[in-house]
């Protein structure tokens, strides 16, 4: 399967120097005191899928994400986060599946221009959706499931259930391809 191997971050949030998270195995764990970072990482994954909406980021604005500034150091210009894939088994859909590592990554600057790239292409926000979409990772995926997320399953409408199980059961993909074309 395609693997996240590692996460790299700068100028996101607490994240002022690059720093590059290795996620070594299927599960890791992140530990450390309350401020010091853990749901920032968390943030910048669904950040980098394509999130828009600054709320789901705990912030007002998107510029919010960009790292402000703290005693001595000066705020960052822009905020950048990539995520790197394992694609060696070629598991991967579309036009990445032959190349053997996957890099998405997001930047914003301060005038707020948000730019993605795929494998260091610039590429639009929607192509990022659409690498991800049935795999469960996506903004509106179930791959990461954050406060709150387990009451707003048991709280769904039927409606919005089969939303979650048809991503979960690989089904989206095949709609949204249906929709767009009755829409042309
Ligand atoms: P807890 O255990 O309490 O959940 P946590 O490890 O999840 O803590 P985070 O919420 O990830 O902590 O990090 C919060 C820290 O990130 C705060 O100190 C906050 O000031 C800092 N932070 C958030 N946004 C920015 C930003 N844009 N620039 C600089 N620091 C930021
Ligand atoms: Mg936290």
């Amino acid at each position: 399967p395609v693997r996240l191997t590692h996460i790299k971050l700068a100028g996101f949030k607490s994240f002022a120097d690059p720093t590059v998270i290795p996620t070594p195995s299927q599960l890791v764990g992140v530990v450390g005191p309350n401020g010091c970072g853990k749901s920032n990482i968390i943030d910048a994954t669904r950040w980098v899928l394509g999130e828009t909406r600054a709320a789901e980021l705990r912030g007002e604005s998107m510029q919010d994400v960009i790292f402000s500034g703290s005693g001595d150091r000066k705020p960052a210009g822009r905020a950048s986060v990539e995520l790197v894939f394992d694609n060696s088994d070629g598991r991967a859909v579309g036009q990445w599946s032959t190349y053997s590592e996957i890099s998405v990554r997001r930047v914003l600057t301060r005038d707020g221009t948000s730019s993605y790239f795929i494998n260091n292409q610039q590429v639009r926000r929607r192509d990022v959706h659409d690498i991800f979409l049935g795999t469960g990772l996506g903004t509106r995926g179930y791959a990461i499931i954050g406060q709150g997320m387990i009451n707003r399953l048991l709280e769904a409408r039927p409606e919005e259930l089969r939303v979650y199980l048809e991503e979960a059961a690989g089904v989206s993909r095949y709609k949204e391809r249906r929709r767009e074309t009755e829409n042309r």
